[in-house]
């Protein structure tokens, strides 16, 4: 079991395989972006070697992310090689979705149980404009084809940005009437690279809340009060699915967390808004031993920051949030 200071059960690792994509989100990385060379990303081989480690440490739930974790090679092998691997119960991704139409069969009969996609907007001109250049209709293909392939429930990822898309919220929010799908929407949080825009066009969960029960009455509380993940879920009344409120920056969640992150370069990430971080590749290439990669992990875990430090005025600026993997 991996424990930190704090007495938490460090169990859950989000593993981006990859700081590529094929998006440039307003939100999340600049439009001339560089990406770090195929051989300073951690190689299938070391993926699966480190999915072995931390799960001999109790890591049953793994998230895969990115960048975007489906335009990495050989993707649907490396999913059904971390589902075989012993200890591992839960394996999901979060991703753009524009390829599920292709991949979410393969990868679902790989192994892979769950997806989120993210999609901020029903508006097709809108959606552009925050991707700069993604095509609404093939994510909305992705989604289905993953619904197809039972890579259930459907969890669809929202965040609002101020002079982009915050009234959109309601439509998004409005999918779950029909659908048993979880929106979840997620507060703007800064990191390097598009920090002004992540500082300054923040739309807090409170606001967007007051949008969705302006139009739908108030939202009844689901799952009995108990977040679900990071969420503080809701439903609108007689919807078939949830709404879900992650507002890492106006409630953290920080005492419930659960989780490290393996960057795509393979740096152990101990708290997404903190910068201290354990390389763990470079050792592993330079020939480590499992006892000594072993103790380079419990002793990060063991010093995971309590929490992050948004409220002093703390941003961590050492990475985009692609790199790191949201
Ligand atoms: N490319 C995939 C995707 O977009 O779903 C996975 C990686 S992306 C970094 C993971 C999630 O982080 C997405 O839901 C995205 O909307 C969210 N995200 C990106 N930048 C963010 C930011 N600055 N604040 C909050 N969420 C952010
Ligand atoms: Fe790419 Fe996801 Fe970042 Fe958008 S949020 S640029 S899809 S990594």
């Amino acid at each position: 079991m991996a424990i930190d200071r704090f007495g938490r059960n460090i169990h859950y690792l989000r593993i981006s395989l990859t700081d590529h994509c094929n998006l440039r989100c307003v939100y999340c990385m600049a439009e001339d972006m560089t990406f770090q060379p195929n051989a300073d990303l951690m190689q299938d081989d070391e993926i699966l070697f480190f999915t072995r480690l931390f799960a001999g440490f109790g890591f049953d739930k793994i998230r895969l992310t990115g960048g975007e974790p489906t335009v990495r090679a050989n993707v649907v092998e490396l999913v059904r090689g971390i589902a075989s691997t012993e200890g591992v119960r839960s394996v999901s991704m979060t991703t753009n979705g524009l390829l599920l139409k292709k991949l979410a069969q393969p990868l679902a009969a790989a192994g892979l149980q769950r997806v989120n996609v993210s999609i901020d907007t029903l508006n097709p001109e809108k959606f552009k404009r925050l991707t700069r250049w993604g095509k609404l209709e093939d994510v909305w293909e992705g989604i289905l084809a993953a619904e197809k392939a039972r890579l259930a429930p459907i969890k669809i990822n929202a965040v609002a940005v101020k002079g982009y898309n915050e009234e959109d919220m309601v439509d998004l929010a409005a999918l779950t009437i029909e659908r048993p799908w979880q929106v979840r929407f997620i507060e703007m949080m800064p990191f390097a690279s598009a920090t002004d825009l992540q500082v300054n066009q923040v739309v807090t969960m409170a606001q967007i809340r007051q949008h969705i029960e302006s139009e739908f009455g108030k939202l009844e509380v689901s799952n009995e009060g108990r977040l679900d993940g990071e969420a503080q879920v809701f439903h609108i009344r007689g919807a078939k699915g949830n709404v879900g409120f992650i507002s890492s920056v106006t409630h953290p969640f920080c005492a419930d967390c659960t989780r490290a992150r393996l960057t795509s370069d393979g740096k152990l990430r101990l708290c997404l808004l903190r910068e201290k971080e354990v390389d763990l590749l470079t050792p592993l290439r330079a020939g480590a031993s499992f006892e000594e990669l072993r103790r380079l992990i419990l002793n990060g875990i063991w010093d995971k920051p309590w929490g992050h430090g948004l409220a002093e005025g703390f941003i961590p600026l050492n990475r985009a949030m692609s790199e790191i993997g949201g």
